[in-house]
């Protein structure tokens, strides 16, 4: 539930989680702060807790948001910025038409009337994601043994990609900027869990026979994922 409190002067909002464990714990990202405290913890209680760390959970926010700056400064997105795709860096270029693409060098956006640059690139960016993901889910599914139910790109700030219980795959568009190997190392990751919803010793083998290097873009991944995105 979202809690509503006063700090000074200003506005404080939490989502706050009753769950089981014993002690409590705030989580701060760059949009939300979240609190968990153990099941029947009176309101009073977490309210308390959160405001007496208030302090901390304001200057981690403060540096959240200066990562997510210096973040936009080392991605510029105007004309011929450099902008990396399957692992290769190619120009960006605003196009008039509607064609959102490779073109040679180039990565062509269209820009609607009134678009932020930065919009308009994360768009063009999930469309082509939303293109290459398809093209290689064609090949990599079959190999697998089994078609998800459906696919989403989305633009999610911490999740690489997701399978729910219902076989539908969501997978962030950041991945289309990282090298061929770590889109097919999601794929078939996300593929995987259409056996086993989990990360058993069974999904990790079961990963492993249709990618013995995995580990290698995992790796990457967890590295240099912090870089991809705009
Ligand atoms: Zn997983």
């Amino acid at each position: 539930m979202t809690r509503k409190l006063v700090w000074g002067n200003m506005d404080i909002r939490y989502e706050l989680f009753q769950t089981k464990r014993r002690d409590m714990e705030i989580r701060v990202s760059a949009d939300a702060v979240k609190a968990f405290v153990p099941k029947r913890t009176p309101l009073r209680v977490a309210d308390e807790f959160v405001l007496s760390r208030w302090g901390e959970v304001q200057e981690h926010m403060a540096k959240l948001e200066a990562y997510r700056r210096a973040h936009e400064r080392e991605h510029p997105v105007h004309e011929g910025a450099p902008i990396m795709l399957r692992g290769k860096v190619y120009r960006l270029h605003y196009g008039e038409t509607s064609f959102t693409g490779i073109h040679g060098e180039v990565f062509c956006v269209s820009c609607r009337p009134g678009e932020e640059p930065r919009a308009a690139v994360r768009r063009a960016l999930m469309e082509y994601a939303d293109l290459c993901y398809r093209e290689r889910l064609a090949v990599l599914a079959p190999m697998v043994g089994r078609e998800p139910g459906g696919m989403r790109v989305r633009a999610q700030k911490s999740r690489w990609g997701s399978c729910s219980s219902r076989g539908d795959l969501s997978l962030n568009y950041k991945i289309v900027m990282a090298p061929p190997q770590v889109m097919d190392y999601i794929l078939i990751h996300e593929l995987c869990h259409l056996y086993e919803m989990n990360h058993s010793q069974r999904f990790w083998a079961r990963l492993k026979r249709h990618m013995p290097d995995y580990e290698e873009w995992k790796k990457w991944l967890q590295t240099n994922g912090g870089m991809l995105g705009v």
